[in-house]
């Protein structure tokens, strides 16, 4: 069996239902192929280990598709604050707040996948998405204008513009021929979700430390997320812990503002790379999410600009075709790399300076990071700028505008 489409993407994770859900009631067939359909969300369930940060922008492309609604009718918790300092020197930390930009909040931390299951759920209502799940995809033959994915149960997928959303490790990207520059940081995130002696908090933290930073993401309830960067073998080690051993750790290094720990749900460890696509275009294909750039998450940014991607992506797809251009074709899908390629470096070079400052233990740079914190604190403009950078609010955002007015 042959079916053809004039979009296809693979990967239905939260960049590439997004990408889905904002070509949703176009004149373009879309399909989604999805290996797997995440579990049904439900209330009484423990918060998941993978959450992000997402920022307002975010929030904002997600409620433009449509999908906001479903995330905060599943788990959300919103976050007003923001406070980074160094080991030992939690005077000299600089704390942002969100009321001092006039915002309610600076974002909110949501499970990965209450996200894509609004998504999902949301790509589910327009007529002109196919939603294959699970997909079991065989084998990827791009051809520009007219690729085709073969599954495991002989259907073949023919794509006029082939959308790789299928991550880290995409295959489209390699079918297509794209090559990667990547290096592996000597760091492994390991993250615990535990409940605490505190009720819902409304502040995300994080303490800058020689093996790497100690995070503190607040979830619903008395719920939190934890992640303690380290260098791969020490987090081997603590993996290998049993939990009472693994909690006293924890309880140890741990700064004492995060209070008592009553439980230990889950933990588990991501191996940290950066990895950026040479290009994120190719006649007839576009890369978009992780497939394109893998980040630190040191400052919570990777599906947030995944996100900024798959807005703009599917801006210039529209756009081009309500225009009458062929939106398969490079010059076309140069312009939404041109949009985000350099965005995305520029942010990729920005986590990188972090990661190499901090875990420089130069002693003058020592003092020139906590007098650079001390300044942070007082200079209220630059706090500002932080602050709507964490936000998303900093940077190019046309194509939300756009996609808004098509
Ligand atoms: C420890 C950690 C913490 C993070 N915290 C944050 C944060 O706070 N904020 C933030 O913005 N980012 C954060 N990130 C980054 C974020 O998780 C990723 O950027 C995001 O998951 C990328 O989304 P994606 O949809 O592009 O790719 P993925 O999440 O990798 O999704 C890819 C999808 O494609 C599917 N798939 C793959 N191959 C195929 C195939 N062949 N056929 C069909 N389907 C396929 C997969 O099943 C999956 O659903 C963090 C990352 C880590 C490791």
């Amino acid at each position: 069996m042959n079916t053809r489409y004039d979009v296809v993407i693979v990967g239905g994770g939260m960049v590439g239902a997004t990408i889905a859900c904002a070509l949703g009631d176009s004149d373009l067939s879309v399909a989604v192929l999805e290996n797997f359909y995440p579990p049904e969300f439900e209330a009484a369930q423990p918060n998941d280990l993978r959450v992000s940060a997402i920022s307002i922008a975010s929030q904002n492309i997600l409620q433009m598709v449509g999908a906001w609604d479903g995330v905060l009718s599943r788990r959300t918790c919103p976050y007003r604050r923001m406070k980074v300092w160094e080991s030992n020197e939690e005077k000299a930390a600089t704390e942002f707040i969100s009321d001092h930009i006039g915002h309610e909040y600076l974002g909110h931390i949501v499970e990965n996948r209450v996200i894509q299951l609004s998504l999902l759920e949301r790509l589910q209502a327009f007529d002109n998405i196919d939603l294959i799940c699970p997909a079991g995809v065989e084998e990827i033959d791009y051809s520009p204008g007219s690729s085709i994915v073969r599954l495991k149960d002989d259907r073949e997928i023919v794509a006029k513009l082939l959308i790789a959303a299928d991550g880290g490790e995409s295959r489209v990207r390699q079918a297509a021929g794209i090559g990667v520059h990547k290096w592996d940081y000597e760091q492994f995130a390991l993250v615990a979700s535990v409940t605490t002696a505190y009720p819902q908090q409304d502040i995300t933290w994080q303490q800058f430390t020689p093996t790497g930073p100690l995070a503190f993401l607040p979830l619903s309830g008395n719920n939190a997320s934890l992640v303690w960067y380290n260098t791969p073998n020490n987090v081997k080690r603590l993996m290998e812990l049993d939990d009472q051993q693994f909690m006293a750790e924890l309880v140890a290094t741990f700064p004492e503002c995060l209070g008592e720990i009553d439980q230990l749900l889950e933990r588990g460890f991501f191996p940290l790379r950066r990895q950026h696509a040479q290009q994120y275009v190719a006649e007839g294909v576009a890369l978009a999410g992780d497939s394109a750039h893998m980040i630190h998450p040191l400052a919570g940014q990777g599906v947030n600009i995944g996100l900024l991607d798959a807005a703009a992506l599917a801006e210039t797809i529209l756009r081009a075709q309500r225009v009458g251009e062929d939106y398969t074709s490079l010059s076309v899908l140069q312009d939404y790399e041109k949009q985000r390629r350099q965005h995305n470096l520029v942010m990729m070079q920005t986590m990188d300076a972090f990661y190499r400052v901090f875990s420089n233990q130069n002693k003058p740079l020592k003092v020139l990071r906590n007098i650079g914190f001390g300044l942070a604190e007082r200079i209220t403009p630059a706090k500002n700028k932080v602050m709507q950078f964490a936000m998303g609010l900093e940077g190019p955002l046309p194509a939300l505008a756009k996609l808004e007015a098509i």
